[in-house]
């Protein structure tokens, strides 16, 4: 499932819609993408609205549109669409008379381009917030934000002592955008074992390090890639042209046989919180 930084690409694949109005939204209303706003509704609301904000939360794409503005009306509400990626979602953009494939739910047209989400799976979602409210407003600070404070770190986790490093990371009302490869990367960065309780580790080094990889992550996947190669897709290590580089964890934790990129180290795989997950048994011992 795409986490920040592929969200955040994905984010930047439609921003040439911004500023421009929505002349037709077509979609296969009957498929499981529509499963909280029905397809009519969402069509009912955008066509005739111009694109004005586009943001991503967590692992949240949050796309405002606006009344065209006339010059007469100095105020406009904003209603914001939200899009879920899910395990196989993912945004591209082509030409104005792009024939939707049977995978391409949801199509904003405007003058000059398309705007796709696609999704074979259908795991990911498309709906709508009520007008007028700023979904963020409701959602856990970010991880790179300056009030996710270490004494904001400790309130939300203070009856969590034993919670396994690895569940407390993919907890997403505490560490929104963060998923199984980030936590990975982090508790290798930590030398922690992933199943290690919180009770026994430093929250203000769970904290800075998580900071340090969602940045790494920005850089390295958002920053690095043009918006347009998105179009091929997410999949781990070959949706984009640049992946975070090879003293990353995440170049060598699903190969078979990979190895630690610090001690070489063969990897070790297991369950942990319910995830697939590789760790390096000389760095990260448990204890
Ligand atoms: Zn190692």
């Amino acid at each position: 499932m795409p986490e920040l930084a592929e969200v955040e690409l994905a984010r930047r694949i439609w921003e040439p819609g911004k500023g421009q109005e929505i002349i037709a939204v077509e979609s296969h209303p009957k498929t499981r993408v529509y499963r909280d706003t029905p397809a009519r509704d969402i069509q009912g609301h955008l066509v005739g609205k111009t694109m004005v904000d586009s943001r991503t939360h967590g692992k949240r794409l949050i796309f405002g549109f606006a009344d065209s503005l006339s010059g007469s009306s100095p105020r406009t509400s904003v209603t914001y669409l939200e899009v879920h990626l899910g395990m196989s979602g993912r945004l591209f953009l082509a030409d104005p008379e792009h024939h939707p494939d049977k995978h391409d739910h949801f199509v904003l047209r405007t003058k000059s381009i398309s705007l796709v989400y696609s999704d074979y799976r259908q795991f990911g979602r498309v709906y709508l917030h009520p007008p007028d409210t700023k979904p963020w407003d409701a959602l856990p600070v970010e991880v790179l934000h300056t009030r996710f404070t270490l004494a904001y770190l400790r309130r939300l986790t203070a009856r969590r002592k034993g919670t396994s490093l690895k569940a407390l990371l993919l907890d997403q009302s505490i560490f929104p955008g963060i998923g199984n490869w980030m936590a990975d990367e982090i508790s290798w960065r930590l030398y922690r074992y992933p199943g290690t309780a919180l009770r026994e580790l430093d929250l203000a080094a769970i904290r800075q390090v998580s900071r340090q990889v969602c940045r790494g992550a920005l850089r390295h996947i958002a920053d690095k890639n043009s918006p347009r190669d998105g179009t091929r897709g997410f999949s781990p290590g070959s949706y984009v042209e640049q992946v975070p580089p090879s003293c990353w964890l995440f170049q060598h934790r699903w190969k078979a046989g990979g190895s630690c990129p610090r001690c070489h180290s063969t990897l070790q795989r297991g369950t942990i919180a319910t995830r697939t997950t590789a760790w390096c048994p000389y760095c990260q011992p448990k204890t």
